[in-house]
């Protein structure tokens, strides 16, 4: 790879950790870093040259966060269509919106990975009675009732294991929201692909096994013995929904794995949290290769240089954060959020040449 002088200004749309990894990679290579969020002391603003403080659909101020920046990306997912299309209109948005559009309808986003190729659960659409009974004659018990927009970290989603549980899908119809019902898979692993490139090109990162505990990504074990035998089965038809679908730019695929089948679950234009790990095992992060991207820069296939286990930590583990360390050395990201809530996101910790059973030894000495 070479790298050539870089002083471009990229506007971020989204002031989180991601926003803030990715500003981080991006201020390495020389480039410089426009923030917008709504709130003062978001993350980002603790690594950007310049801030903007306004809401996502204050369209002034999009607009003067694009007017500045010489190409403009976001990590927040919930900007409003029609503003998205004025930017896209009129400024260097190289990543384009398609993805971020697609991705943001759970019903479009399946039926788009259905369209190129991927399998996903079965799922049915889901904004009233009749439709979720319906959904549950074809799908029977457990299946899992998601709203179409919005959903993160498990919100908005219903397990129902039984006649019962469905009382609790019933209050979404009165809001307007608009859902699926979708089949439980009772997967082995979950494992997710994160690309990085266009139909010139795309790269990905190796395949990491992705824990979760009551809904929130909790553990990333990277390289995954798990998905040995379909690793490169899986990044190739993740390449090539990519492509065929025409997106540009970084996309995650998180999928279910299944008796060595995989099953598309939903998708990221964005850095994700499943890709933490590679700030400190591979030669190029995620957040590297997309400033890279990003910068009008070269980038290859990035390689693995340590195994390693990364753990996020949320408001209910801070408390841990020194006993982890005390147990062995790893690298602490924390995000500088102001209030610690018990499910929030505050941090991470990668341990390198680390496989899961020493971290799950680790783990038995909570409590
Ligand atoms: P996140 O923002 O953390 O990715 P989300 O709210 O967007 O989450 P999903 O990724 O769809 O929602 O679901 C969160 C987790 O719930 C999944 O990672 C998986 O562990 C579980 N889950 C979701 N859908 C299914 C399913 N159809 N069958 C079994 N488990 C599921
Ligand atoms: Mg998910």
């Amino acid at each position: 790879m070479c790298l050539k002088l870089n002083s471009k200004l990229v506007g971020i749309i989204g002031g989180g950790q991601l926003g803030m990894m990715l500003a981080e990679a991006i201020k390495k290579l020389g480039g410089r870093v426009i923030g917008l969020d709504p709130n003062h002391h978001c993350s980002i603003t603790h690594v950007c040259d310049e801030f903007i403080c306004a809401s996502y659909d204050d369209e002034e101020a999009l607009r003067a966060l694009c007017e500045k920046s010489d190409v403009v990306t976001y990590e927040f997912e919930n900007i409003k269509g029609e503003h998205l299309k004025m930017l896209n209109e009129e400024y260097n948005i190289k990543q384009g919106i398609q993805s971020l559009i697609d991705s943001q309808d759970r019903l479009t986003e399946k039926n788009t990975a259905r369209k190129f190729g991927l399998k996903t659960a079965r799922f049915f659409k889901c904004d009233n009675e009749a439709d979720l009974v319906d959904a549950i004659n074809n799908l029977g018990y457990p299946a899992l009732y998601k709203t179409r927009t919005e959903g993160y970290d498990g919100h908005g989603q219903v397990l129902i294991k039984s006649k019962e549980d469905l009382a609790k899908v019933r209050p979404y119809f009165n809001t307007n929201a608009k859902g699926i019902v979708e089949e439980f898979i009772k997967f082995d692993y979950e494992a997710s692909v994160i690309m990085i490139g266009d139909n010139k090109k795309i790269v990905s990162l190796p395949v990491g096994h992705n824990i979760h505990k009551e809904g929130i990504l909790d553990i990333c074990e990277v390289p995954f013995d798990g998905v040995k035998d379909i690793e490169a089965a899986m990044k190739e038809a993740s390449k090539g929904f990519m492509r065929k679908a025409g997106y540009k730019g970084i996309l995650c695929i998180e999928y279910f794995i299944k008796d060595g089948e995989f099953y598309f679950n939903e998708m990221a234009p964005r850095p994700h949290n499943s890709g933490h790990y590679s700030i400190e095992a591979l030669d190029y992060s995620q957040y590297d290769l997309f400033a890279r991207y990003l910068l009008d820069m070269t980038y290859d296939e990035p390689k693995l240089l340590h195994k390693a286990i990364m753990k996020n930590i949320l408001g209910r583990d801070l408390i841990n954060v020194d006993y982890y360390l005390t147990q062995a050395p790893g690298f602490l990201h924390m995000y500088f959020k102001e209030e610690a809530r018990e499910k929030r996101k505050m941090g991470h910790i990668t341990f390198l040449d680390m496989d899961l059973k020493t971290f799950m030894e680790i783990e038995k000495g909570i409590e």
